[in-house]
């Protein structure tokens, strides 16, 4: 396709999103299939640890690369470390996690050992500010070889950001689009809230438990 051929092809999705009409249900992300992995989790993860491709590398303590099934059907992507997870080197430990953990096991009926958790940045940024787009562009190499070496069926992402990395999709507002399912390579995407913003914003608990509810039925 032409690039003149795109500018009025989005021209047009324009005119219709002016008209009223908002996105459908599936919407084919990355309809090609994920390639074969180049290295297996455990080569990326120790290749990780010495990570300096961005200044983060600086001020981490740890790298946090993620953990839990490497054959889950189900793969949790948050945002970045925060100070809880830059000590311990593990993703979700503080009281996001909780509520995470809480989730996975009443919601889902399954431990964490059953999914596989991990954050779009893998380090902690100074006072948490949020990551720069250079920042999340460096780091999805990783993210890339977790995903096509766990080939998870269902991958949720947690929080806008996390969406906003897998798709591209930068202008889509988190609550637009919360509990649709989207196509992404051989797995769906689900989006919904982070649960930080959760704990920031309690009367949305219901649509995060929706939307988890959606995913155990995706799972039967
Ligand atoms: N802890 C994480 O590991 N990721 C987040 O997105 C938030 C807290």
């Amino acid at each position: 396709m032409s690039n003149l051929q795109k500018l009025q092809s989005l021209y047009k999705l324009y005119q219709y999103r002016a008209l009223g009409f908002s996105y459908a249900k599936t919407l084919n992300l990355n309809a090609q299939k994920s390639p074969s992995p180049k290295n297996s989790l455990e080569t990326v993860n120790s290749l990780s640890k010495s990570c300096h491709l961005c200044d983060l590398a600086k001020t981490r303590k740890n790298m946090v690369f993620g953990e839990g099934n490497e054959n889950a059907n189900i793969m949790f992507i948050g945002e970045s470390p925060s100070i809880s997870e830059d000590q311990t080197g593990r993703p979700f430990m503080g009281r996001s996690g909780q509520m995470l953990t809480a989730i996975i096991s009443n919601v889902l009926n399954l431990t964490k050992d059953d999914v596989y958790i991990t954050n779009i940045i893998k380090c902690r940024t100074p006072n948490n500010r949020p990551p720069t787009r250079e920042e999340i562009s460096t780091c999805r190499a990783f993210m890339d070889e977790q995903i096509q070496n766990i080939k998870p069926k269902i991958i949720v992402c947690l929080g806008e950001l996390s969406y906003h990395c897998l798709t591209k999709e930068y202008d889509t507002n988190i609550s637009q689009i919360r509990g649709e399912i989207f196509e992404y390579g051989e797995a769906k995407l689900i989006p919904t809230y982070h649960p930080n913003f959760i704990l920031r914003n309690p009367s949305l608990k219901r649509d995060l438990y929706n939307d988890m509810l959606k995913v155990k039925e995706m799972l039967k």
